[in-house]
């Protein structure tokens, strides 16, 4: 879609109608500002305007806070990997869960993704270990078994140690497929 640069001189930023396209119109008074503004609007249900709003508080900051952030940003990215046996979002190769002794190695509860684990940890309820498929199956979004780990699944199962599966979604048409 064509896009038209709009500029206007006065703050705040308006909202411009342009063939139905409702575009963010500032003219940023530096080019540190404009690119912190384009990377944080990148994050899901964050706006041009939400991104501006946070631009203005880390530029408003101590440096503590933005050396920080940025450091956990590059942590995040640096020192996180998948569990080599679950799935799961870990620090090692094998994550807390999967060698904590305390679990139930013979109940796996089948989660779409580490999300699912966060929430069910936050119950305190489950004591058993996970399996991280990575998505559902949708022939609609041409999601297929083989991209999903569900070989990895039937694996550990198959191996024996593993007495009980549950499946922890709500029930829907993918999980159904899946
Ligand atoms: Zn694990």
């Amino acid at each position: 879609m064509k896009t038209t640069k709009l500029s206007f001189s006065y703050y705040p930023p308006i909202r411009a109608t342009v063939s139905n396209t409702y575009l963010w119109c500032v003219n940023f008074p530096s080019n540190s500002i404009e690119k912190a503004v384009e990377q944080l609007s990148k994050f899901p249900g964050v706006g041009k305007k939400s991104a501006l709003r946070m631009t203005l508080f880390l530029l408003r900051s101590d440096n503590s806070v933005t050396e920080g952030l940025a450091q956990a940003i590059i942590d995040l990215k640096e020192k996180t990997q998948f569990c080599k046996t679950c799935g799961n979002i870990s620090e090692a190769e094998i994550c807390n869960i999967c060698t904590s002794v305390n679990r139930n190695k013979g109940m796996l509860c089948v989660v779409r993704d580490f999300q699912d684990i966060i929430a069910l940890e936050n119950t305190g309820r489950y004591n058993g270990v996970y399996h991280v498929l990575g998505g559902l199956i949708s022939p609609m979004q041409g999601v297929g078994p083989s991209d999903i780990r569900i070989d990895e699944l039937v694996k550990r199962v198959g191996k024996g140690e593993i007495t009980e599966v549950i499946l922890a979604r709500k029930a829907n048409r993918e999980l159904d497929t899946t």
